[in-house]
């Protein structure tokens, strides 16, 4: 039995004491039998807490939500947000709870929230709990996500609670931990301006100032200014997204965050063979979120945010219209950009060219893929083998009679130029990861964690996917895609 020291969490609340009427105080609901299912210990101590504690029995009952811990101010926050385009003005945690903040060991201030911890006044039809599976694939695919190097909300802990949640059929219910740099989304600004409450519209965005942005705090037009600085976190999040194949899936304005982090792994997953029309989600019948879309819809969502911020922007509407409208016309270059520096590293380019000439040769090396359906994350990172005159397994991917693939590879040496071709390589390789949480990898392990209690793989692919930059001969395996068998007619779920 080990020793069971409480957890010490130094909470200091500013959204549950700083904004009144922007959320509801709530208790966690009680599971009657919890159990770690994974600790992410080194999050525990990036928070400055003790991953010892928060492993005991004493951590256990605060990790499943039974005993709320000293200094915690739960409360769910109030949100509104377009789903597949129409407006819902209430949402809200109907099943996560913001336990409250701490400040990390970094100075940076994080949200402690709960998902899945029972009903709330936001829950609307639904029980506020969540299963196993996808308790384990949030886990999963952030962890993956923050060892890309991309921004993302992440993950403390997943428990098991002990109870059946009832889906199609009942399932092994559990409870995540998540841990963000706020939890502050498009949807929660709208919440306040469908309301027409443009008081708390200030107060939420000096909050969302003070925190994301304290360098505008004093700047005149600073609403304006906020506007510009979420565009350019979410362009180079969608850059980011893009240069992994990554499909969110879900690409509400209740799932855009103002920090800039990725938010909501429901039903989320990694391109294999490139086509930018790609789609998962099972409820996107319509393609609206596809891969190739999601820089159009993170501007459409950046516009949302636009209408919900006019009123703090200008007083004289058509004004404030103008300046916002100039604001999101920056969007597609900011992208651009973004998505070009991000390219021009996977391709092991200098940074700085001819950007048009760049943009072709990335766009040709594209087309090829989706030519010959290559894999998206395997394509990239086979091209630093031809700069080691290992051309074969590149080769291999586009098959043996692909046109033009020759002729592109000479292109693009050409442009390396006299670039000494061993650091080219080991630069590509320092961007192009060898290991994604491969669809039927994820789903493997989410099933032997669900029917059969087996966590082995859900652990062995959390190390793999944690460490996605180096190629190690032993987990050969977990690079290989999926068969055509296994990717066929591939659906993810909310898991709501
Ligand atoms: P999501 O699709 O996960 O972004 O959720 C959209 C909305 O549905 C949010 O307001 C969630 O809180 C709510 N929601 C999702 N699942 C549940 C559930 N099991 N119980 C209650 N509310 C839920
Ligand atoms: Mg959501």
């Amino acid at each position: 039995m080990s020793v069971s020291t409480p957890p010490v969490f130094k909470f200091d609340n500013s959204y549950a004491n700083g904004l009144e009427g922007m959320s509801v105080p709530w208790n966690p609901a009680k599971v009657p039998a919890p159990r770690l299912l994974r600790l992410n210990r080194a999050l525990a101590q990036e928070l400055g807490l003790d991953p010892d504690a928060l492993a005991s029995e004493a951590g256990l009952a605060v990790l499943s939500g039974n005993v709320v811990p000293e200094g915690a101010q739960p409360v769910a926050q109030a949100y509104a947000g377009h789903q597949f385009g129409g407006f819902s003005p209430q949402l809200g945690d109907g099943r996560a709870l913001l336990l409250g903040e701490v400040i990390d060991t970094q100075g940076r201030r994080r949200d402690i929230a709960f998902k899945g911890s029972g009903r709330t006044p936001f829950s609307r039809g639904g029980d506020g709990k969540a299963a196993v599976g996808p308790v384990l694939r949030e886990y999963l695919i952030s962890e993956a996500m923050h060892a890309l190097g991309i921004p993302t909300t992440r993950t403390l802990a997943a428990v098991a609670t002990g109870e059946a949640v009832y889906r199609e059929r009942p399932l092994p219910g559990a409870l995540l931990t998540r841990v963000a740099a706020s939890h502050i989304r498009v949807g929660t600004f709208q919440f306040f301006a469908a309301r027409q409450d443009t008081d708390r519209l200030r107060r939420l965005a000096d909050h969302v100032i003070a925190r994301h942005d304290p360098s505008l705090a004093e700047h005149e037009d600073r609403y304006l200014e906020l506007l510009r600085a979420v565009c350019e976190r979410q362009a180079v999040l969608l850059a980011r997204w893009m240069g992994v194949g990554f499909i969110h899936g879900v690409m509400n304005t209740d799932n855009m965050t103002v920090s800039g982090e990725t938010i909501d792994y429901g039903p989320c997953a990694f391109m294999e063979a490139f086509d930018p029309d790609t789609v998962f989600s099972s409820i996107d019948a319509h393609g609206r979120y596809a891969y190739g879309k999601q820089p159009g819809i993170a501007q459409w969502n950046l516009t949302r945010l636009a209408e919900a911020l006019l009123p703090l922007i200008d007083t004289d509407e058509d004004r404030a219209a103008e300046r916002a409208m100039a604001v999101l016309k920056t969007f597609p270059d900011r992208f651009s950009h973004h998505w070009l520096a991000g390219m021009r590293g996977k391709l092991g380019l200098p940074a700085t060219g001819d950007v048009d000439a760049d943009r072709d040769l990335v766009n040709d090396f594209l087309a090829l893929m989706q030519r010959h359906a290559v894999d998206f994350t395997l394509g990239f990172r086979r091209l630093s083998g031809v700069l080691r005159g290992q051309p074969e397994p590149l080769q291999a991917l586009f098959g043996a009679e692909a046109e033009g693939l020759a002729a592109w590879l000479t292109r693009w040496q050409a442009r390396l130029g006299e670039a000494p071709a061993a650091e080219v390589a080991q630069r590509m390789d320092s961007v192009n990861p060898i290991y994604i949480p491969r669809n039927h990898l994820v789903e493997h392990a989410l099933e032997a964690a669900t029917e059969s209690d087996n966590l082995a793989p859900f652990e062995a692919l959390l190390g793999v996917i944690t460490r996605p930059y180096e190629e190690r001969a032993n987990d050969a395996l977990f690079a290989q895609p999926a068969s055509a068998e296994q990717s066929a007619g591939y659906r993810t779920f909310c898991g709501t």
